[in-house]
């Protein structure tokens, strides 16, 4: 008896488990149903419901903008809905309210990304992106996101990029874009200079995990720092964190000091010249007795007398030695002692 007891208990169970899948089944088959019937009924209104007004128009105006999406091979990621759901409830509460909301969707498509992506598949870029971004443009159609069609925007789009191409040129103009050689952070593998936030506290890029180095480049510049203490002060004026506001600073460092020549003494064919070092502790500077040059730096090659020529010879025989062995990416900086500068005021 106990034991026919148990298999009933068990049949019940199983039945209402049976009864949970199927009633959940028919929940997503419904919910599928009616998301597809209402995307085709947006759609075939051109989205209208969504499109934001032409000026003259007496609502107030707000502008609702999402970061755009680079439009990979692989679809949208689940954090791109998380976002994205977030500014569609912003912008669907604000257009019920009676506002004239702009919530545009656009394709951050050019670029190293697309790229690379070419590469690995060997298939044109242009091609690639064209089919991307149809795929992400049909998923974020069927989640229903109340974006305005008619405004969309692609990077890769002549239409665009003239734009982006005009206001480089207006900088350009203006000395605000200049070139300029410099150290900076390279991937070899992704073959592109890294952003400091693109290296990993491992010195590792980002993107693809390998071994960042240090590489001289020529390269554009925008020179934001005309603009740092203005940055600076409008961070008081934002609604921000005040830890995003410390990166903001951080970012824009702007450090007080001053910039002090030390004079180099002349030495057999060489003249006295000068290095020039910038310096937030002035104050200090009588106490400096040495000052140290990076041994792969040009000023090393211009100030070394023959007795160390060896010694920087040597370090890049080293440097080639270990770049054809085992640890190519190994960061190697060994320094070039420069003894008894003089310093002088500037
Ligand atoms: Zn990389």
């Amino acid at each position: 008896m106990f034991n026919f007891l148990k298999i009933i208990d068990g049949f019940v169970m199983f039945q209402n488990m049976c009864q949970h899948i199927c009633a959940f089944i028919y929940a997503i088959k419904t919910y599928n149903l009616c998301t597809k019937k209402l995307s085709i009924f947006w759609a075939k209104n051109n989205f209208q419901l969504w499109q934001a007004k032409n000026p003259p128009s007496r609502q107030e105006k707000m502008y609702i903008l999402d970061m755009f999406p680079y439009p990979s091979g692989e679809g949208l990621h689940v954090g791109h809905f998380e976002g994205y759901t977030a500014t569609d409830i912003l912008s669907r509460y604000w257009k019920m309210r009676g506002t004239n909301v702009l919530h545009p969707m656009g394709w951050d498509a050019f670029g190293l990304p697309a790229e690379n992506y070419s590469r690995q598949t060997k298939k044109p870029p242009q091609d690639i992106v064209a089919k991307n971004i149809k795929r992400f443009k049909q998923q974020l159609q069927t989640a229903g996101f109340s974006y305005d069609w008619t405004r969309e925007i692609n990077t890769t789009d002549p239409k665009y990029y003239k734009w982006t191409q005009w206001i480089f040129l207006q900088l350009f103009k203006q000395g605000l874009a200049y070139e300029a050689e410099a150290v900076v952070n390279w991937c070899p593998k992704c073959e592109i200079v890294l952003a400091d936030e693109e290296v990993n506290n491992e010195n590792r890029c980002v993107r693809c995990g390998e071994t960042v180095t240090r590489k001289k480049l020529k390269q554009w510049f925008l020179r934001i720092t005309a603009y740092a203490d203005r940055l600076l002060e409008d961070l008081d004026l934002v609604n921000w964190p005040e830890n995003v506001k410390a990166m903001q600073r951080n970012w824009i460092g702007r450090s007080e000091g001053a910039e002090v020549s030390f004079a180099v003494e002349a030495t057999e064919g060489k003249e006295a010249s000068t290095v020039d070092v910038f310096t937030t502790r002035p104050d200090t500077l009588f106490g400096a007795t040495f000052f140290i040059v990076a041994a792969d730096a040009d000023l090393a090659n211009e100030l070394v007398i023959d007795e160390q020529r060896e010694a920087l010879e040597n370090y890049r025989e080293i440097k080639r030695f270990v770049k054809g062995t085992i640890a190519e990416n190994a960061p190697i900086i060994p320094c070039l002692l420069y003894t008894s500068p003089s310093p002088r005021d500037s």
